[in-house]
């Protein structure tokens, strides 16, 4: 019986115990036994009661729980090649050769990495002792497939990851709840929305709830952005807005680097010399991670957590390590490398026309 084991790692995104829950049916369906590895890799390295023998009831109800209930953690172990060592040696002493990983950009460069590294880990355990060569025998490959859990949907290569659509759901609420307020008071409203690399999440919050001005790393601003944001919201003020949404992701920087802080925007939005609106800060934080997945992601982990144990059952020593993606609405696998190395070198493409369109449409009133 081919045993395969299921972990998330990195940060949690709503989605992700839909993911965990395909994987564990759909390997079970086609007669394999599934493994849940608790806390990430952390999990993996210490072994014992971190990996769990998992049944078909072990996931009932799981498609409606936020967060990830199997656990997640960053790892600093597996970072160095003795903490991938100890963790080569817990799988194969469960008979797992089969991996699957729901988790960012982070957890998947260290995922690749293990299985490169794998023969010479297994060679290693048998040169120092620790295991047999009778008993690493069956493992002399690892297989393993990616699924990118992150809110940010910071991955090249897919539409969505899992959870960026949670996330987005949650972040439109609350400036709903912040603009109501606003407009009573006729409040300017900073909103900092998470998003370090990638602005996905700030600049659909911001088409999906009409904000006045948006601030993403992707679109550095020009020097004169000052001006042309208060130009903007003294334009909206004027024809009779009575409240003020300016969105701004933790990456906001303008051309030459230099981070945009909701500080520097509350000050410029309440400057007495200028707009003098009275302006409050709102950073969302963690809530953004929170609560249940929408259904599309429930949706998404669910199709993704059912090709990935296909294409982990599927995987040769030859196959490249693969991420499964959502493209143009079809589930699909690809290069797990090529997917981060593209995600590092070419930011996820944001065409500045279609940006500056969707921002013409802001609800001047
Ligand atoms: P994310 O997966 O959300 O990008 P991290 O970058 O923190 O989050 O990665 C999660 C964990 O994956 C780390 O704590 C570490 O254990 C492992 N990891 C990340 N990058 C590497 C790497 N280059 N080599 C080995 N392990 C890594």
């Amino acid at each position: 019986k081919k045993k395969i084991a299921i972990m998330t790692s990195g940060g949690d995104s709503p989605g992700m115990n839909a993911v965990v829950r395909a994987c564990v049916r759909m390997s079970l369906y086609l007669g394999c036994q599934p493994f849940a590895v608790y806390e990430g890799y952390e999990g993996l390295v210490q072994g014992g009661d971190f990996i769990k023998k998992m049944e078909w009831h072990d996931v009932r109800g799981w498609l409606s729980e936020g967060g990830t209930l199997i656990g997640t953690a960053r790892c600093m172990a597996f970072y160095e090649r003795p903490g991938r060592l100890t963790a080569a040696k817990n799988m194969i002493l469960n008979g797992i050769d089969a991996l699957i990983i729901c988790g960012g950009d982070g957890s998947l460069t260290g995922a690749d990495k293990f299985r490169a590294e794998w023969p010479s880990l297994v060679e290693e355990l048998v040169a120092t002792g620790q295991l047999t060569a009778e008993q690493v025998k069956p493992y002399t490959h690892l297989n393993i497939v990616g699924l990118v859990g992150s809110i940010d949907n910071d991955l090249s290569g897919t539409d969505a990851t899992i959870g960026c659509y949670s996330a987005l759901a949650r972040i439109c609420e609350m400036v709903d709840y912040i603009e109501a307020t606003a407009s009573s008071h006729s409040r300017a409203f900073v909103i900092e929305v998470m998003g370090r690399h990638c602005g996905w999440l700030a600049l659909m919050a911001g088409v999906a709830t009409g904000a006045d001005f948006i601030f993403i790393p992707e679109k550095p601003r020009e020097d004169n952005w000052k001006d042309e944001m208060t130009s903007v919201i003294e334009k909206h003020r004027k024809l009779g807005k009575r409240k003020t949404i300016v969105i701004v992701a933790e990456g906001a920087q303008d051309r030459h680097g230099a981070k945009i802080t909701p500080n520097m925007l509350k000050d410029l939005l309440a400057d007495k010399n200028g707009l003098a609106l009275d302006t409050r800060i709102t950073t969302l934080g963690h809530v953004q991670r929170g609560g249940t997945a929408v259904a599309y992601d429930r949706m998404l982990g669910t199709l993704q957590g059912v090709e990935a144990v296909k294409a982990v059952l599927e995987a040769t020593p030859d196959t490249e390590t693969c991420v499964i993606a959502i493209t143009e609405n079809q589930i699909v696998r690809k290069p797990l490398m090529k997917a981060v190395q593209d995600t590092k070198e070419v930011a996820k493409a944001i065409d500045a026309q279609e940006f500056d369109r969707a921002m013409d449409l802001r609800d001047t009133e």
